[in-house]
């Protein structure tokens, strides 16, 4: 049962479900731009600053028609439904698009919209995926200089103060949010896999200081004496690049006795793992961020010496005391397919149980995903009782 106020869930919720509505209301309501940005490397801090509502642009729910067309049906849901969204117009609110690369099918998705909106300001960063080079960190900041260049070409001058002020700004976003993440890994607050979604989607989507004064009131109004109950599988949720997984798909975990007491998904703890360092140059504290986020939570289109994606989980796991894993894969999803045998191995090898649920954009067969969950979570609870005998 949920112990956060539902009022301002809802509101959160709204935005989080209507990122263009709420971008449409915000333009209105503030006579500025509003900038797109793809996952999962762009820093949205450089958009505020500019004076500019920053929106990661999510997947829709609605089903692909015209972007059908435009990419092939081997390209991950994520892609083809940003074509399809271009080709409609539904993306025509925002001024321009920002996108700092990590994978060969978002190409094709930012292809698509230059192809379809020609005249649409599109900057795409090429961050180096090589991070330990000596040459990264400036060939990084060089990049964040070219993407602070367009910025200022569409919303006008941006100061070293204000990308100071709005490195604060997100700062503070993401310490509130990991508060929640420490209170529910440690059991006492109980907060469902799908309010952490709302909570972390939202903070993609609305006016960052409207955010945190809701985070602010939120925080305060919750019980964190809560208690736990014992008996409920603990399951850390992993994986799922670029775009939230369907609420249903967290909803059958969940509603299979178990509690979902950590993540790492990208509309998730990944996206918040990171602070950008608040002392020296602001464009140089962006490109330490984006070096920094792949030791925080490891990336598999990102490459980090002595860093790996199966080291974090295990660590992870030993932090939540999570019984087992359940890796949400988007179909097509090649980073996530090429690293998840390793990953498996890793859980095999620690005798960790996981489950791998691959989803679609085109619907999940919900009933068929609960008996997968359900059949996963007795094998824990045996293991438990085993292992207590
Ligand atoms: S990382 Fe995966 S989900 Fe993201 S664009 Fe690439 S294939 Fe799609």
């Amino acid at each position: 049962m949920s112990e956060l106020d539902s009022n301002l869930m809802s509101a959160l919720r709204e935005a989080a479900d209507d990122p263009v509505g709420y971008a449409q209301t915000w333009k209105a309501r503030h006579d500025r731009r509003v900038v797109g940005s793809f996952p999962m490397n762009f820093p949205a801090e450089l958009v505020h600053a500019a004076g500019a509502l920053p929106v990661v642009i999510q997947d829709s729910g609605t089903p692909i028609t015209e972007g059908r067309n435009l990419l092939a049906e081997f390209y991950c849901g994520y892609t083809r439904s940003v074509a399809d969204q271009v080709a409609l117009g539904r993306l025509d609110v925002f001024d321009a698009f920002v996108a700092a690369d990590h994978c060969v099918q978002l190409l094709g998705a930012v292809d698509v919209i230059r192809w379809a909106r020609p005249d649409k300001p599109l900057h795409f960063a090429q961050f180096t995926s090589a991070m330990d080079d000596a040459w990264t960190k400036p060939r990084v900041a060089g990049r964040i200089d070219e993407l602070e260049n367009e910025l200022e070409a569409v919303c006008g001058a941006v100061t070293a103060e204000e990308v100071a002020t709005s490195i604060r700004l997100f700062n503070r976003n993401r310490r509130l949010l990991r508060e929640l993440y420490d209170l529910r890994r440690s059991g006492r607050a109980r907060i469902t896999a799908s309010e952490m979604q709302t909570l972390v989607k939202s903070s993609m989507v609305m006016d960052i200081e409207e955010h945190t004064a809701a985070l602010v009131c939120l925080l305060d109004g919750l019980d964190v004496a809560a208690e736990t109950p014992a008996d409920l599988v603990r399951l850390h949720l992993s994986g799922h690049f670029c775009h939230a997984p369907r609420p249903e798909i967290l909803d059958v975990i969940e509603e299979s006795g178990v509690l979902v007491a950590d993540d790492d998904l990208y509309t998730g703890f990944r996206y918040i793992s990171t602070d950008v360092p608040e002392s020296g140059d602001p464009l140089d504290a962006l490109a330490q961020w984006y070096l920094d986020r792949n030791r925080n939570a490891p990336c598999p289109t990102r490459v980090t010496i002595g860093v790996d994606w199966d080291t974090y989980l295990l660590d992870s796991l030993d932090k939540s005391h999570a019984d087992g894993v359940v890796v949400l894969m988007a179909k097509f999803c090649e980073p996530h397919m090429l690293y998840y045998p390793e990953l498996r191995k890793a859980l095999d090898a620690r005798g960790i149980p996981s489950l791998l649920l691959e989803t679609e954009h085109e619907g999940n067969p919900v009933e068929t995903l609960r008996t997968w969950v359900e059949t996963f979570v007795e094998r824990i609870r045996r293991r438990r009782v085993l292992t207590l005998a």
